[in-house]
């Protein structure tokens, strides 16, 4: 049994299934280079959700797409937006993302014209994380842009989320640099200009302009016309002498000329500007105590490997809103902003809770897909509150996911569909295990009675249960 993965990827499937039949459509939220995007909902279990429609007509470079898929698939970071599922028929693909109703950091600034120093670094700090996750994982975005970062709602405390992976590269090794032109002017890196070959950096240099943006609500490098605009940029020709820039603090203008370097090896990296003097100046947490519940935890722990599956599905389909308080204690735990929790992180968290002393299997439990620390929906399936995963609707939805062919019945090879990419490839004997420990009538299938039972955390014991 050693070696069992679960991932959050793996309840992404690619559906041939009409999405009519389970989304309704809306508004459109905005408009995207490929396709538009629309408001959804669930017509079962009712949450909101961003469909971005992409016709296959207007896909001009299919690994592009995929890699967005791919990048979106397996990102797992509270300020990267949630990619739900995705669904394809003749005409489209659509994915289905997380709902950012707060829309497009973009906007916000044209409504504020430029925000308070507060207000930018809590901002900032919150899209250096998703940056630094993804260049942990040897990910570059190479399109960083105000309307690529979208608030998740419409309050004060709103979280950045990162969205548009259209030109995110993954990088085959450290040292590989890329060569293509991407980007939007205003944004774009000197290095990529000179067509010199590009890595992560370039990212850096499109969180410097942004950060001057939202400082003093214009972009650093201005001309009337693009080529003036690409030959500011190419050296790095800019200044804060307008007056916007009179009350603003020394620090803040220290990251921003450490990161419009136009050299890239001068640059600063994602862990040095987490750590600049500016960021580290502002409280940007409410110290409002965390909020873990000790039963979920337990519950989770000694709860059977289906189980921590079923519950790792739900999380990672979670709205923001369901899930905020255990979102927030996710964030303040992970103290390095990196994204996963360690076990001295997950120490101090669970301090509170009174658990500390347990944390070793605890953070064994947590670790369903045994990289050594606690990823975001790791942690969200074992906290998550009975409130939310033992709603009916959104236990057959799970259900669904793991019953492929719709039979009401999930049999020992869908389970090796859905969980099956598994580092050390399994057996039979080991799925059709799986569903013995929920098998309570004995049919070598879980229907959704058995599947209800697991969540509920009934002791599945089939003498018992026959006498
Ligand atoms: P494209 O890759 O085709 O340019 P984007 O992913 O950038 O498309 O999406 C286009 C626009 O749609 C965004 O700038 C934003 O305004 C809106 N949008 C995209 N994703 C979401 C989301 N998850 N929630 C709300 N609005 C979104």
């Amino acid at each position: 049994m050693e070696g069992f993965v679960m991932k959050k990827s793996y309840f992404i499937s690619s559906s041939n299934k009409d999405i009519k039949d389970d989304y309704e459509l809306s508004k459109k939220l905005g408009d995207g280079a490929y396709g538009n995007v629309y408001l959804g909902t669930h017509k079962t279990t009712r949450q909101t959700c961003a469909i971005k429609q992409i016709p296959k007509s207007r896909i001009r470079n299919q690994a592009r797409l995929e890699t967005e898929i791919q990048v979106m698939k397996n990102a797992d970071h509270p300020n990267i937006v949630k990619l739900y599922d995705v669904y394809e028929d003749a005409r489209s693909i659509y994915l289905i993302m997380e709902c950012c109703s707060g829309g497009e950091l973009f906007n916000h600034i044209i409504s504020k014209k430029r925000l308070s120093e507060k207000e930018a670094a809590r901002l900032f700090k919150q899209a250096l994380g998703s940056i630094r996750y993804l260049h942990s994982n040897d990910i570059v975005h190479r399109d960083l842009k105000p309307e690529n970062l979208l608030l998740g709602d419409e309050s004060e405390e709103a979280l950045l989320k990162l969205c548009d992976f259209g030109l995110a590269k993954m990088l085959t090794n450290e040292t590989e640099s890329m060569m293509t032109k991407a980007g939007t002017p205003f944004y774009i890196a000197p290095e990529i200009l000179k067509g010199q070959g590009y890595g992560k950096s370039c990212d850096l240099w499109s969180l410097g302009v942004i950060l001057y943006i939202l400082l003093s609500g214009y972009p650093p490098f201005y001309a009337k016309s693009e080529a003036g605009i690409l030959e500011k940029v190419r050296n790095g020709n800019y200044n804060f002498s307008r007056p916007e820039w009179t009350n603003i603090t020394d620090e803040a203008k220290d990251l921003i000329s450490k990161l419009l370097v136009v050299d890239p090896q001068e640059r600063l990296e994602t862990e040095q500007a987490i750590e600049h003097p500016w960021l580290a100046s502002y409280e940007l947490l409410p110290t409002t105590p965390l909020e873990l519940s000790v039963e979920s935890l337990k519950e989770f722990r000694d709860g059977n490997r289906l189980r921590r599956a079923v519950l790792l599905c739900i999380a990672s389909q979670c709205s923001d809103d369901e899930i905020s308080n255990l979102r927030d204690a996710f964030i303040k735990m992970d103290t390095n902003g990196d994204g996963t929790l360690t076990i001295n992180e997950l120490r101090e968290g669970l301090s509170q809770t009174g658990m500390a002393g347990e944390v070793e299997s605890i953070m064994k439990s947590m670790d369903v897909d045994g990289n050594g620390s606690v990823d975001y929906s790791e942690f969200l399936a074992a906290t998550l509150d009975k409130n939310i995963y033992l709603q009916e609707e959104r236990l057959y939805s799970a259900f669904k996911k793991f019953d492929r062919d719709g039979s009401g019945k999930i049999s020992a090879s869908e389970l090796r569909e859905v969980l099956g990419a598994q580092e050390i490839e399994q057996n039979n004997e080991f799925w059709e295990e799986l569903i013995t420990e929920a098998d309570v009538n004995g049919d070598g299938e879980i229907d959704f009675n058995e599947f209800l039972n697991i969540m509920t955390s009934k002791k599945v014991n089939k003498l018992t249960n026959l006498s």
